[in-house]
């Protein structure tokens, strides 16, 4: 039997983590945690029940009082992320949210409660997990870890074209602006910030396209486990 795999993926706001685990994940034929929803789940969570995200001990308080459950299930081979035992995927995409996560992200209580269940999920089975802090707090151990970064431009430009699809009165300045702005808050918050692990593999994908970024990472991963 071959042995579990464990991939770690870190980078910052849009380096595109979450579409290269999915095309990772399907390589090698794993399952795929993204824990930015986990984040997004409880600041739904509070904004649901009339809480400021920016009030801590509300928020504390939610998680100490067991008023707030977070889960995850995968059904075929997709995660559904699972408040109080409902799904609300389709509830966390928001700017809303987004910006509730980020804030609610920052909180010790929170971070406790998400490192644990992902660490529950992770020893389960083998899995590509992405987020902030998975090769430096989440799995440690982890054989693979490759921190992705691009330049704020390229990920502001690849943001940009995204959301102009829904948003019509989206800029590019604006993106950019609230990219480095969210950089800054996450590299420089004090709990678990954003950094590469020292033996994680630096990827810079300014000059990749998705598939060449791709290719990269199941190398660096092949390099860590052996072929597969
Ligand atoms: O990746 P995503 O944008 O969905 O993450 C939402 C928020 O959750 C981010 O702003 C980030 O600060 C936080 N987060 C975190 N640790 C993780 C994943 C996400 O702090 N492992």
């Amino acid at each position: 039997m071959t042995h579990p795999l464990l991939i770690a993926l870190d980078g910052p706001v849009s380096a595109g983590k979450s579409s290269l685990a999915d095309a990772v994940a399907r390589r090698f034929g794993i399952l795929h945690l993204d824990t930015g929803a986990m984040y997004r789940a409880i600041g739904l969570a509070a904004l649901r029940q009339g809480i400021d995200p920016a009030d801590e001990q509300a928020v504390s308080g939610l998680l100490a009082a067991d008023r707030v459950q977070v889960d995850v299930r995968f059904v075929d081979g997709h995660q559904q992320t699972l408040l109080d035992g409902q799904p609300v995927d389709d509830q966390l995409r928001s700017q809303q949210v987004g910006s509730a996560a980020s804030t609610v992200s920052r909180y010790g209580p929170v971070r406790r409660y998400l490192v644990a269940r992902q660490q529950a999920i992770a020893r389960q089975q083998s899995m590509i997990i992405d987020g902030r802090d998975i090769g430096t707090v989440v799995l440690p151990d982890a054989r693979a870890k490759v921190f992705l970064t691009a330049s704020p431009e390229v990920r502001a430009r690849r943001r940009y074209e995204q959301i102009r699809a829904t948003d019509a009165a989206a800029t590019y300045e604006d993106v950019l602006k609230e990219l480095i702005a969210r950089d800054k808050q996450d590299r420089e918050r004090p709990l678990d910030p954003l950094r590469q692990a020292e033996d994680a593999v630096l990827l810079d994908t300014t000059a990749l396209d998705f598939n060449q970024s791709v290719d990269a990472i199941v190398r660096i991963v092949e390099a860590a486990y052996g072929q597969r």
